[in-house]
């Protein structure tokens, strides 16, 4: 991507909005800028190969320093966006928005008084997102609305990170060392992840806080064996006996009738057992290391466990995939009711084995007919879209979608999504997270060795989690 802007220092809103439409295509970008004090202008040229296209926006200025600058990444974006609407096929579904956390913008109009249907309007108006979409957004939005009035300062949730795998995925880009790797380090790894939880204990009892939703997550945190899942559970659940605690069960190749026995004995509510697909090829393609049939009865045995809730995560667009694929999947897991089913779409992302092989996602046609059969199906059968997010390098420039029944929605996620509430986060590459006053992070060593070797400096690293408490 080559940028030439003048009158501007908006690079990054163009940097990021020609990546949303145009993904890793080659293409040169002109901009010109002009500010006055009334208005702010812009003309935009897009050229790549022989094709090339102009357009221009402007807006009226503000004498409010922020909503200057605000309108000033306004105009500059929509400019570039009615340029590439004419070299794109369809207009995208999100319009101009390249953004992360849709449902953040129209949490911030709830927020300011506006209704739903107000937040709504000004969404696709603004940044012509479609009316499905945006639909989407504010559904999700009241449920972090709700959440974000319900939190108060010292409330806290807590993430513990289980970073290895039974086998990579060929489209994780995650840090997860393989089942090799537990077995050497397996066993440091969780010695050094109690000492911060003891340290993390310290915190909650001296600083008062209240834990109001646990997450392990990984990885794929049923590598542990059954007796390593109770200690870490039970550990946790005595701190937080009325918190939200969800694991990531994950891959059905580790899940057992033990491990998940284990966990319920420990207190954990909530499960996540994740197939991805139904289709044996595709998981053989994508590097996953059991069938259907392992996942069906992974699924089996969390119900006969007597979980609240039950995750299944998908995606679409896996490589080699037909849309009547992905439809068969849809059905055969809404057919299992599982309380929570989350839509991914795939991101061919930077450090995965699928970018090293120069993978191109699936057209945004296939992926739209994908998406649209599973949030039509999913929705008729009575779940409501509670938290959604995008994410860099997603074919189509679409989104991923967490779907729960009624009353069934998963606080952690929530939060996670909007950036509301305190996240401490335990274990290798975790990240902290401290919302109020603007967003402070604090990131582990991303490791499993660096971590345990650095696990000192980890610890030390409290001081500065717990002085922001003092300051609350
Ligand atoms: S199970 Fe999840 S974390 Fe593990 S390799 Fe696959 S995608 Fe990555």
């Amino acid at each position: 991507m080559r940028i030439l802007l003048e009158g501007s220092d908006a690079r990054y809103t163009l940097e990021q909005l020609a990546q949303t439409l145009f993904g890793s295509q080659e293409i040169e970008i002109q901009c010109r800028v002009r500010q006055t004090h009334k208005r702010i202008s812009a003309v935009c040229v897009l050229i790549q190969e022989d094709r090339q296209s102009r357009a221009c926006a402007w807006l009226q200025n503000s004498n409010d320093k922020y909503e200057c600058q605000h309108t000033h990444r306004l105009v500059v974006a929509r400019a570039l966006y009615r340029a590439a609407l004419q070299m794109l096929d369809s207009p995208p579904q999100w319009g101009m928005l390249s953004g992360v956390r849709p449902a953040k913008l129209i949490r911030a109009q709830l927020e300011a008084g506006h209704t739903p249907e107000q937040a709504q309007r000004w969404l696709e108006k603004t940044y012509d997102v479609q009316s499905d979409k945006a639909a989407l957004c504010v559904t999700a939005a009241k449920f972090a609305f709700s959440v974000h009035q319900d939190l108060v300062p010292r409330d806290v949730l807590l993430y513990l990170h289980i970073p290895f795998c039974p086998s990579r995925c060929s489209y994780c880009s995650f840090v997860s060392m393989s089942a090799g790797d537990y077995a050497q380090y397996g066993e440091a790894y969780i010695q050094a992840l109690m000492r911060e939880i003891f340290a993390f204990e310290t915190l909650v009892k001296t600083r008062g806080l209240r834990i109001r939703s646990v997450y392990i997550g990984g990885g794929t945190p049923a590598i542990l064996d059954a007796d390593k899942l109770y200690d870490l559970c039970a550990r946790i659940h005595v701190l937080a006996p009325a918190a939200e605690f969800t694991v990531e069960a994950g891959r059905p190749d580790v899940i057992s009738a033990q491990k998940l026995a284990a966990l319920r004995r420990a207190g954990v509510e909530r499960v996540c057992v994740n197939p991805q697909t139904l289709k044996n090829q595709t998981l053989s393609v994508i590097g996953r290391k059991h069938t259907s049939a392992d996942f069906y009865q992974a699924f089996a045995l969390a119900r006969q466990a007597g979980f609240q809730a039950i995750n299944v995560d998908l995606i679409a667009g896996l490589p080699g995939e037909t849309e009547e694929d992905f439809y068969n999947t849809i059905d055969g897991v809404t057919a299992l009711a599982p309380e929570n089913i989350t839509v991914h779409t795939l991101a061919v992302k930077r450090s995965s084995f699928l970018n090293a092989e120069a993978y191109q996602p699936a057209p945004a046609s296939r992926l739209h007919a994908m998406l649209d059969y599973a949030e039509k199906t999913i929705m008729q059968k009575g779940y409501a879209p509670y938290y959604l997010y995008r994410q860099k390098n997603m074919g189509g420039s679409f989104e991923n979608i967490g779907f729960a029944k009624p009353g069934e929605e998963c606080l952690y996620n929530i939060c996670m999504m909007e950036e509301i509430g305190d996240v401490i986060a335990l274990g290798a590459g975790a990240s902290t997270k401290l919302t109020r006053h603007g967003i402070r992070r604090r990131v582990n060593p991303k490791y499993p060795r660096e971590y345990i070797a650095g696990i000192d400096s980890v610890l030390a690293d409290f001081d500065w989690i717990e002085q922001y408490f003092y300051e609350e």
